[in-house]
């Protein structure tokens, strides 16, 4: 037992104190949601200033709690990009939510690293659960769930789930030798000229070399062109190379464009190639049977991910990474030393996590995803993706009836890319006069080399009312442009 001498020294915060400040986080988060819209959703501090506010070394003796939180106000604020304001139309969303909210911070309160079944069992089987419960919810093929050949794991990123179907791609090409020998320089890869940039990097790290992912061309609706899939994997073939790994995209980052996923597999399965799927963002918007259409041709598939951190209201980090053969997932991830064998492992009767991803530990990510199910429940998320859907293809019919404005295509689902006819410096100078005004973000692109706004509906609380006023404003700054 502690001496009282020892329990003095003890400088943690002891469960009541924990209680009392953790009350106090919840009231201060409740309180920010309440007022979001009062910030500029840019921020708009110059570089630097918010490190030179703050005491250049740490603290020598600890602080009161109460100063800390007044400090997270007072200080770090002006320096937040509000990313779960209703007004935040850029990049792709990453949004949060109260039960993804809270289901995290049970997750941290558990402090579970879920490596092994073994180092919290629940860990393990909440995640193939709520991952097995997302397949007949998003219409992925059968051979997804853990129940068939397959399976899914959370991942941080679709960065990281990239890179794991990179991997295991490469070793069954590859025989598994890969991995003991090295990589050769034969092996070569596919993707659209429009795909984002984590498939180059995954590619770059798996040690495929840059120079051996093809790029290529796309139609006027910014999709994969599947000719020239099939051309390019017979130039490699009769040079002598090995093609080994496509990357289709569901929802491209620049303008929402969808691959020909059926195509794609077919030419995938007649040349034994890997077919990864990169639905990041739009994967999401397969919960409603009316625009599952972006599924489909998935049963071609060897992987696939979303991530419910975009778009389904589950906060960052949360990406759902599936395989069909998790053998080869497995076999390619797994090196195992004697400090984490253990029974439960060894009996084959259970799931170790770790052999699905990069690192080692993970945490209980499912949480947050479990809560976010079970509050909204499907129908739920149905009709907030439905909503956000609806908004974007109205902003598109205002973009439409404005003469000053156009689309830089049609949007497919719930980001639009439009610009001021009067060409690009116009267009850059809108942008920026609305990120400076604050009152909404957005972003752009260039498409057919020419610049775009992006307008991305996705945030978890944006409503029909601040897709109007981004209208308003749009039109306004317009006015004083032109
Ligand atoms: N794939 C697509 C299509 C994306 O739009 C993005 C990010 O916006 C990513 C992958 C990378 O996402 P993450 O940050 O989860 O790695």
């Amino acid at each position: 037992m502690a001496s009282n001498a020892q329990q003095k020294i003890s400088h943690h915060m002891d469960p009541e104190q924990f209680r009392k400040n953790g009350h106090a986080v919840v009231d201060w988060i409740a309180d920010y949601y309440k007022r979001i819209e009062t910030f500029p959703v840019l921020s708009q501090v110059a570089p630097g200033q918010i490190r030179r506010s703050l005491p250049a070394t740490a603290p020598q003796q600890g602080e009161g709690f109460e100063t800390i939180l007044q400090d997270v106000g007072r200080l770090i604020l002006p320096g937040i990009t509000h990313w779960q304001s209703p007004n935040h139309f850029a990049f792709f969303p990453s949004n949060a939510s109260g039960p993804a909210i809270l289901g995290d911070l049970l997750s941290s309160g558990l402090g579970v690293q879920g490596m092994l079944w073994a180092t919290s069992p629940a860990c393990t089987e909440l995640e193939t659960l709520v991952l097995d419960w997302l397949v007949p919810a998003l219409g992925l093929p059968e051979k997804f769930l853990s129940t068939c050949t397959g399976g899914g794991a959370i991942q941080d990123t679709a960065s990281s789930a990239t890179l794991c179907a990179i991997l295991a791609a490469r070793e069954r090409a590859t025989n598994y030798h890969s991995n003991r020998n090295g990589v050769s320089g034969t092996l070569c890869a596919y993707t659209s000229s429009q795909a984002h940039s984590s498939v180059e990097k995954a590619i770059q790290i798996a040690g495929i070399g840059r120079a051996n992912l093809r790029f290529l061309e796309v139609n006027e609706k910014f999709e994969m062109k599947a000719d020239a899939l099939e051309r390019a994997i017979e130039q490699d073939r009769s040079a002598g190379r090995k093609p080994f790994f496509v990357c289709a995209t569901v929802g491209t980052t620049s303008s929402n464009a969808i691959d020909p996923v059926r195509q794609i597999g077919q030419i995938c399965r007649k040349y034994g190639l890997w077919l990864h799927v990169d639905a990041a963002m739009s994967g999401t918007a397969a919960l409603c049977p009316e625009f599952r259409h972006v599924h489909d041709g998935l049963e071609y598939a060897d992987s696939y991910c979303f991530n419910p951190h975009k778009w389904m209201f589950t906060n960052f980090d949360c990406d759902c990474f599936y395989v069909a053969d998790r053998k080869s997932l497995i076999q390619t991830l797994s090196v195992l030393p004697e400090y984490l064998r253990n029974k439960a492992s060894e009996s084959g009767a259970v799931i170790d996590y770790r052999d699905w991803q990069i690192p080692l530990g993970r945490r209980f990510r499912s949480l947050k995803l479990w809560f976010v199910l079970r509050h909204y429940g499907i129908e739920g998320l149905q009709f907030h993706i439905r909503e956000h859907v609806r908004l974007a293809q109205e902003f598109a019919s205002s973009v439409k009836q404005d003469s000053r404005f156009e689309l830089a295509v049609s949007p497919p689902l719930n980001l639009v890319c439009f610009r001021l006819k009067s060409g690009d410096g116009s267009t850059r100078r809108l942008m920026d006069a609305l990120n400076r005004s604050g009152d909404l973000y957005l972003t752009h692109t260039r498409l057919n080399d020419r610049l775009a706004l992006r307008l991305c509906v996705g945030q978890t609380n944006t409503t029909e009312r601040h897709v109007e006023n981004a209208w308003k404003r749009i039109r306004e700054e317009a006015s004083k442009i032109e």
